[in-house]
């Protein structure tokens, strides 16, 4: 069966449906970055309540930035923005079809997206846009206003091509109409991601307008929220198994776990759906949550991800299988992340590592240790170096985060411990490869990336505990290497 809204009636028996019509629903919120975390997670909230028969005026509008998003809308558009969900535990998979998204604008056409964002119903404006899209220069963990897009829209406000030049125009579109601003949500990985894009739509204002850029800091939301499921990228492997075990055909649909988690600062001037309905936890201040999420798991995966891939392993439960990646895993997060994080309101962080682990381990998912290879530059500065840091300055030792980054180190330079290649798959790759294979002979080559590790290469104990790490894995290779740490011999 083709998805579409016409053929919804005809859906095989066991695949759900949504409980609302089209008509029913109208457009509130305009999301940018329609890819698949964002249909496995906000939209399934949305999905949920709408199911529920509340807030229906708060149906998303997709908006496309990238010149791939094209493909994306026309993919959509073509089943009505219906969107299968599979969510995977580990002894079963369910399905359902979700239709809170209404249309979509395409990429490119900045005057009709300014005019949507300007619309008195849109009142929120949401994001997942990937952690590199911020704008942040990762050595200082500031908004980047010398960046030549940024520049580009600062020189061409009415024609913007980023996301903050789209956002700016229509919070200025509100002000000269007088039509109060949307709030401005992330939903990406970052810590404080609130505080994150406020810096960098107000941080491009600055270059345009001094008096929209206090407006926007004086008067736009941008509460932070910490998100969690774990998704997959859409392989055909996923739109096989959907024809084979649910008769449905669907150009795009999401695969995830079951697990999904949303703790979120309660600041909608102009109102938000009910949310706390469908299982999203509001609370006054995310950030020791954010904290606790952004260090284990998203620290977990970057600590799994380049031995394996090393170790030419394909999909994460193939990594937690192997008994040395789950020890280093183990012996990392209990011993050097985890006795640097600040106490989470309601939770114990040993408990929360368990959870974490048992995710890691769901052979259902399919997520593919490429998938958490992706974007190193973006992601060790934000996952990984913040604990390392941390427990330099308290004086204990990083000797396994430094293996991670070590780890990095090696895999960057392009292929695994047996000769496979691997294939670049970060904006800064070419860089990496060359300060990778420089750091064959001195270590300092990868370390002097100061975009990457600012003054972290000036530190002793770092310096001395990278070289070290990186010198085993170039004489032993990884497994002897991780069986070292493990033994307490690195
Ligand atoms: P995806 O590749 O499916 O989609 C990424 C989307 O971001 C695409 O629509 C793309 O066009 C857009 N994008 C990328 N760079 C952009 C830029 N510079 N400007 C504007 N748009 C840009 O990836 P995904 O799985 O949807 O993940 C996206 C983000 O969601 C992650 O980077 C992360 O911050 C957050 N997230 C993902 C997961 C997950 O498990 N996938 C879990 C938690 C949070």
């Amino acid at each position: 069966l083709r998805l579409s809204l016409a053929s919804l009636g005809e859906v095989p028996a066991g695949v759900d449906t949504p409980f609302y019509s089209r008509d029913d629903l109208s457009a509130g919120i305009v999301h940018f970055g329609i890819g698949n975390f964002h249909r496995a997670h906000q939209a399934i909230y949305l999905d949920d309540l709408f199911n529920l028969g509340l807030d229906r005026d708060f149906a998303i509008v997709g908006a496309g930035v990238l010149p791939s998003d094209a493909l994306m809308r026309e993919r959509l558009a073509g089943q009505d923005y219906l969107t299968t969900v599979v969510e995977q535990e580990a002894g079963r998979s369910s399905a359902r079809i979700t239709g809170p998204m209404i249309d979509f604008l395409p990429p490119g056409n900045a005057a009709a997206t300014i005019e949507r964002l300007a619309d008195p119903a849109i009142r929120i404006v949401s994001l997942t846009i990937t952690e590199g899209g911020y704008f942040i220069d990762p050595a200082t963990g500031v908004f980047n206003p010398a960046h030549p897009a940024i520049a580009a829209d600062a020189a061409a406000p009415e024609a913007p091509a980023t996301v903050f030049g789209l956002i700016l125009a229509g919070l200025k579109a509100r002000r000269d109409r007088g039509i109060p601003p949307f709030t401005v949500m992330s939903c990406d990985n970052i810590p404080g991601n609130g505080e994150v894009t406020c810096n960098a739509v107000a941080g491009l204002a600055d270059l345009i307008d001094p008096a929209l850029a206090a407006h926007v800091r004086a008067n736009v939301a941008f509460p932070n929220g910490m998100v969690d499921r774990i998704t997959p990228a859409t392989t055909d492997r996923e739109r096989e198994i959907l024809l084979r075990d649910f008769g449905i055909e669907d150009t795009w649909p999401v695969f995830c776990e079951d697990f999904k988690q949303w703790v979120l600062e309660d600041h909608f001037p102009l109102g938000r759906p009910a949310f706390e309905k469908v299982g999203v936890t509001f609370v006054e201040d995310v950030a020791p949550f954010e904290h606790m999420k952004i260090r284990i798991l998203n620290g977990g995966h970057a600590t799994i991800a380049y031995p394996a891939a090393l170790m030419d392993i394909h999909f994460v439960h193939e990594a937690m299988e192997d008994p040395l990646i789950r020890a280093f895993l183990r012996k990392l997060e209990t011993e050097e992340i985890i006795p640097v994080i600040p106490p989470v309101p309601g939770v114990v962080l040993a408990d929360y590592f368990e959870l974490i682990e048992r995710r890691f381990s769901n052979p259902k998912i399919g997520d593919t240790i490429a998938r958490l290879c992706l974007d190193g530059s973006n992601r060790q500065p934000k996952f990984i170096l913040p604990s390392t840091r941390d427990r330099l300055k308290a004086g204990a030792p990083v000797t396994g985060l430094t293996l991670v980054s070590a780890l990095w180190c090696r895999y960057c330079e392009g292929t695994s411990d047996s000769g496979r290649i691997i294939a670049p798959n970060d904006e800064s790759a070419a860089r990496l490869k060359q300060a990778a294979l420089a750091a064959r002979s001195d270590f300092r080559a990868f370390l002097a990336l100061t975009d990457i590790f600012g003054t972290l290469g000036d530190d002793p104990v770092f310096a001395r505990s990278f070289a070290t790490a990186l010198e085993s894995l170039h004489s032993r290779g990884t497994k002897a290497t991780l069986e070292a740490y493990i033994g307490g011999r690195l």
